[in-house]
């Protein structure tokens, strides 16, 4: 399949400049390229047909991860492969580079961005349940050259669906600064290794000095409703140590009862939630270990 026909191609330097070229269009019929590996596909199927691609590829102040006090800010165009090496989300944020690490493959990894992920967020997709999962927040800056800063719960909306607006771009995502005993993980399970799962589930959880659960966030991808947060389960882990098998089951337990999940070619509903009680099992143990250092 081919795309239709695309008017004009602009490939700025700049933030200012791509938000410039989008000006020039009305709402919709400009799009911004960053990896192409949800984009290219839905223009060759025709799902979208833009007269105007402004590619991202050289503007630079979007690419990166940097460390400050604050916490940590990761560019919107900066690549899977990038963030499953970065050495600042280790720990507090591992969910990241665990989602990166496993999206797609090799090809798809050296090419999609987080920024690409989080704007698609296509249902199954790593990247909004494990944004969702930490707590980040977006930046994003419209044409007009307004600037706002959306939480992942605000962010991220129904499948193909967030709170962006046609005239803003993703500049980057940002995590708070972690107190020193926080950990993150994230695993996906899907019938093929190198492609969007059946479920994803992303879990936080911050421990106080004597080992026990003071904050937990458990979300999972893969659900037709788009990503979204067990918070029974959340609420289930506060007080309880990361040793208490139990409570990590019942936690679990909780998130698998507490989703709606659905039935489809992949997986059945009931089948989704078996999934999500032994990844979030795991998860929690996992993130647990980490943010004990371990
Ligand atoms: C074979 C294959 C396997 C895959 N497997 C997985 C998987 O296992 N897990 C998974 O999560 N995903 C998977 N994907 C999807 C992949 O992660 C895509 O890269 C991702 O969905 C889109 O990121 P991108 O950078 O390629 O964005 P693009 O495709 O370039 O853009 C996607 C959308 O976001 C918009 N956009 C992009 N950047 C910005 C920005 N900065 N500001 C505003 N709008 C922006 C674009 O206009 C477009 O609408 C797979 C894809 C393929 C082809």
């Amino acid at each position: 399949m081919y795309p239709a026909v695309i008017e004009d191609y602009q490939r700025p330097a700049s933030i200012d400049e791509a938000l410039k070229a989008a000006a020039r269009y009305d709402a919709g019929e400009a799009l911004f390229l960053a990896g192409g590996q949800s984009l290219m596909q839905a223009m060759k199927s025709r799902l979208v047909r833009p007269r105007c691609v402004i590619d991202l590829q050289a503007v630079k102040d979007l690419k990166g991860v940097s460390a400050s006090g604050a916490g940590v800010r990761i560019g919107a165009m900066t690549r899977y492969v990038e963030i499953a090496k970065e050495a600042k989300l280790k720990g507090a944020y591992g969910a990241l580079g665990d989602a990166a690490a496993h999206v797609g493959d090799r090809q798809v990894r050296n090419r999609g961005t987080i920024g690409g992920s989080l704007c698609w967020n296509y249902l199954a997709a790593c990247m909004p349940a494990a944004n969702l999962g930490v707590g980040s927040s977006m930046e994003l800056i419209s044409a007009s050259g307004k600037k706002r800063t959306l939480v992942a719960d605000e962010f991220i909306k129904g499948p193909l669906d967030t709170a962006r607006t046609d005239d803003e771009v993703l500049v980057a995502t940002t995590l708070p600064a972690a107190p020193s005993k926080a950990g993150s993980a994230y695993k996906k399970w899907g019938l093929v290794t190198d492609a969007l799962p059946v479920i994803g589930v992303a879990v936080y959880v911050e421990l106080d000095g004597g080992g026990a659960i003071s904050k937990a966030r458990f979300a999972v991808g893969g659900l037709a409703t788009g990503p979204k947060r067990a918070k029974g389960a959340e609420a289930a882990l506060i007080g309880k140590k990361a040793s208490d098998a139990a409570a990590i089951a019942a936690a679990a337990e909780k998130a698998s009862a507490e989703l709606e999940t659905q039935s489809d070619l992949w997986a059945d509903s009931a089948y989704r939630k078996n999934l999500i009680r032994s990844l979030g099992g795991e998860m929690i143990a996992l993130a647990s270990k980490r943010a004990a250092g371990q």
